[in-house]
């Protein structure tokens, strides 16, 4: 079964045997809201997509997982950021839920992106309190209250749910030095320091992986963030596990098309999602 919620996101059930697995990909849609009005080159904006990770992965159900991808870029909204993560410099007015700690929004790359390129601003301008609040109505919510349904339905009749979070990462610089070193792997796993899922669901993704040639690190220089921290609760048997991919991988960076390695990587983490539908399903 296929559903489309608006321009928002879309979603798959599994089309074989059906395993405790949901995989999400809330960075890669490439759908502009024509009220985004933002004034920095499109290309600069467009390196915050994990452009083409939906489709990486997109063999899910065919595996036995839910899929669930975003259709609306994270510039204009991010899923992956809590609401409180949000520099007050971008709005006309306060926002009621920002915090005083701003985990990215101090690196330009909260809620609300404000930065494309360093020192490149989005905005020419303020944005007014209601044209976020339409963003967390219309985008924000609905894929968070898609991915709750997903997980919490997927719980309620399995007793436990695995949740792959899926990402891309730069070659070359890191969230706090976009122009520093690469990430020095091709795969970062993010547990938030093994608090978002079981041990064994991490170690299983990593043995599969190297397994296959890749190299892989853990939560270095990513550890995951709002999707992981929201929906990991190991306690509870609600495992969340962020997987970011190098893009040198399957894509080029510059001009955003796929490269000849795209197809062997789409099976190599078919692969992966079809061994943790079987680990999930005997769990
Ligand atoms: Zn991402």
């Amino acid at each position: 079964m296929s559903t489309s919620l608006d321009h928002v996101l879309i979603s798959r059930s599994p089309l074989v045997d059906p395993a405790p697995v949901v995989v999400d990909s809330p960075h890669s849609g490439t759908d502009y809201p024509p009220d985004f009005s933002y004034i920095c080159d499109l290309q600069s904006l467009r390196q915050a997509e994990d452009t083409h990770v939906d489709r990486l992965v997109a063999d899910a159900p065919s595996c036995g997982a839910w899929w669930l991808a975003a259709l609306f870029p994270r510039s204009y909204i991010d899923p992956n950021r809590s609401v409180s993560d949000m520099d007050p410099g971008l709005l006309d007015g306060l926002w009621p839920e920002a915090e005083v700690f701003r985990e990215r929004a101090q690196l330009g790359q909260g809620l609300i992106r404000s930065i494309g390129r360093p020192g490149e601003p989005v905005y020419g301008r303020k944005l007014k309190l209601n044209e976020v609040r339409h963003r967390v109505a219309h985008y924000y919510q609905p894929y968070h209250e898609a991915l709750t349904a997903l997980v919490d339905e997927v719980r309620a009749r399995f007793g436990v749910v695995y949740l792959l979070d899926c990402h891309s990462m730069p070659s070359l610089g890191q969230p706090a030095d976009p122009e520093g070193e690469g990430p020095g792997a091709d795969f970062v796993l993010g547990d938030r320091d093994g608090t978002t899922c079981a041990g064994d669901f991490t170690a299983l993704v990593e043995e599969t992986l190297t397994a296959r040639g890749y190299s892989v690190a853990r939560n270095d220089p990513y550890k995951g963030v709002e999707i992981v921290r929201r929906y990991g609760k190991p306690h509870r048997n609600r495992h969340a596990l962020q997987l970011e991919i190098n893009r040198a991988l399957y894509m080029n960076e510059r001009t955003f098309e796929k490269t000849p390695g795209f197809e062997s990587l789409q099976a190599d983490l078919t692969h992966l999602i079809a061994t943790l539908c079987t680990f999930a399903r005997s769990g």
